[in-house]
């Protein structure tokens, strides 16, 4: 009998417990992608990014003599009726950590082994599960560097490499067409443009790793705070998917740390950022939802506005803040500085909820994660642990100063400030919704917030409740 091997955010064979798990028992194998609600909500960008990675996987299971076989609905009903038509011995998964995740696959563990059918789940999305890594007293970290020192030493368990081939069932249950689960529409215009700049599968990750290891990786502390450089990994996009795996990650990086690599072991601390978001989400799940500290839910702050929507338009007038708005709707990612300072100008210059932040980067950023995108926002607004004080708000137009000396990045990405703007500054004006209305022969917005003004105001705010936080 077969085993079924329920591919969710793992779009890899190489350094895959499951699969390795799975290939110790000597059964065929029948991998399975389900598109089920969880999955059909996911936002526009990161659904269409996520319809390419399974595209890209299938392809490489095909080249591994097997297949991926997709089928559609409530994902205990699907692989229940799987096990039926293949006489399957049971079903195996690499766990997922963030809450809606969680609920479906307990759903699904329960409802699979009532039914009598074996279900395992596996460790493989992250350097270690969350509750292995845990403070002298038993509990879990709350603040960021500890975490990094209770880590920095542990052991990664080391990567196992990609079969050559998975056995094959004699049989294969019948497939879905991916194209008829239009995964990519709620993307429309901008898939065009996106399209130029994703990196899709295993073979591109692992490219784009060593690249980076060969390259970038020994100016990237200084250079991953510059958004007009491209000084960091891109790795983001892979590692939301599971299309590289944290672990082949971590050791290729701290080997380049042992050769003496200069800023291999920031990036190695980054990818701890990665990790410790996680840790965040499992044993503090609300963090998703609701603000982290309590004594932020009373705090004034304002829902979906004409501020904020000009905000999401790229129209702030702020050209940092709307630089990197825009190199969000024409690449789908954001750099990290870019993403700090947007964060923090909504939260506090607009004084708008991090939710609608938050709400807004899971429908735009192909590498969206729950994880990290919640972690982020919570630290810009304040609201989290570990924060930003709340008092500490960034000066989008110091931060060019420091970050952007040469105004590279505006250039690039803001058509109207530019007598002869570039291809990407144009493109946005392709990628946006055409409801919109924006055009590059506009003149730029003012500012919408004078910059000294917001910044008294959200402390006026902040101040009149006695300083949440
Ligand atoms: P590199 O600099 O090459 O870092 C390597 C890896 O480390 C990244 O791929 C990522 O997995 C991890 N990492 C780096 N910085 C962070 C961080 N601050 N928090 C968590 N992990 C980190 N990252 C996402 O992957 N998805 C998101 O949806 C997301 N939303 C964010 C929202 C806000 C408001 C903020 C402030 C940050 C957010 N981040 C998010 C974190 C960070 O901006 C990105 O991980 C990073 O820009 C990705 O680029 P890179 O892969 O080139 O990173």
């Amino acid at each position: 009998a077969p085993l079924l091997l329920w591919f969710r955010r793992d779009l890899r064979l190489d350094d895959l417990p499951m699969l390795a798990a799975a290939l110790a028992t000597g059964r065929p194998l029948v991998p399975v992608f389900v598109l089920d609600d969880e999955t059909e909500a996911l936002g526009a960008a990161p659904k269409w990014r996520l319809g390419l990675g399974v595209a890209a996987f299938a392809k490489r299971l095909e080249a591994a003599g097997s297949r991926l076989v997709l089928r559609r609905g409530d994902a205990l009903a699907v692989l229940q009726a799987l096990v039926a038509e293949t006489g399957a011995a049971g079903v195996m998964w690499s766990r997922l950590y963030d809450p809606v995740s969680k609920a479906r696959d307990q759903r699904v563990k329960a409802g699979l082994r009532e039914a009598g059918i074996g279900a395992d789940s596996f460790a493989g999305h992250l350097l270690h599960e969350p509750w292995d890594v845990a403070t002298g007293t038993g509990g879990f970290y709350r603040v960021y560097t500890p975490f990094w020192r209770a880590v920095r030493g542990r052991a990664v368990p080391a990567p196992v490499a990609a079969p050559a081939r998975l056995p094959a069932p004699a049989v294969w249950p019948v497939s879905d067409d991916l194209d008829a689960w239009r995964m990519g529409d709620a993307m429309n215009r901008g898939a065009a443009v996106v399209s130029a700049y994703v990196h899709v599968g295993e073979a591109a990750a692992v490219a784009r790793l060593e690249r980076f290891l060969d390259g970038s990786v020994d100016s990237y502390d200084v250079a991953r705070d510059l958004p007009a450089v491209e000084g960091t990994s891109g790795l983001s996009e892979n590692l939301a998917l599971g299309e590289i795996g944290a672990r082949r990650v971590w050791h290729a990086a701290w080997a380049a740390f042992e050769r003496g690599g200069a800023g291999a072991e920031t990036f190695l601390k980054e990818l701890v950022w990665r990790e410790f978001s996680y840790h965040l989400v499992y044993h503090s799940p609300h963090i998703t939802t609701a603000n982290w500290k309590p004594e932020w839910d009373a705090f004034p702050w304002r829902g979906d506005s004409a501020d904020a929507e000009r905000w999401k338009q790229g129209m702030t007038g702020e050209p940092f803040v709307d630089a990197a708005m825009r190199e969000m709707y024409v690449t789908g990612r954001m750099h990290n500085r870019g993403r700090m300072i947007v964060a923090s100008y909504l939260t506090k210059h607009l004084m708008t909820d991090w939710r609608i932040g938050q709400a807004w980067f899971a429908d735009c950023l192909i590498d969206w994660d729950p994880a990290a995108n919640a972690m982020g926002w919570q630290w810009a607004a304040g609201s989290g642990p570990d924060a930003a004080p709340y008092f500490r708000i960034f000066n989008p137009a110091t931060q060019v100063e420091k970050f952007d000396p040469k105004q590279e990045y505006r250039k690039r990405f803001i058509a109207e400030l530019s007598r002869d703007p570039g291809r990407e500054a144009l493109a946005f004006f392709d990628a946006v919704p055409r409801g919109w209305n924006l055009s590059p022969a506009a003149r730029y917005p003012m500012p919408m917030v004078d910059l000294a003004e917001g910044r008294a105001r959200a402390l006026a705010a902040y101040a009149a409740r006695g300083g949440a936080g």
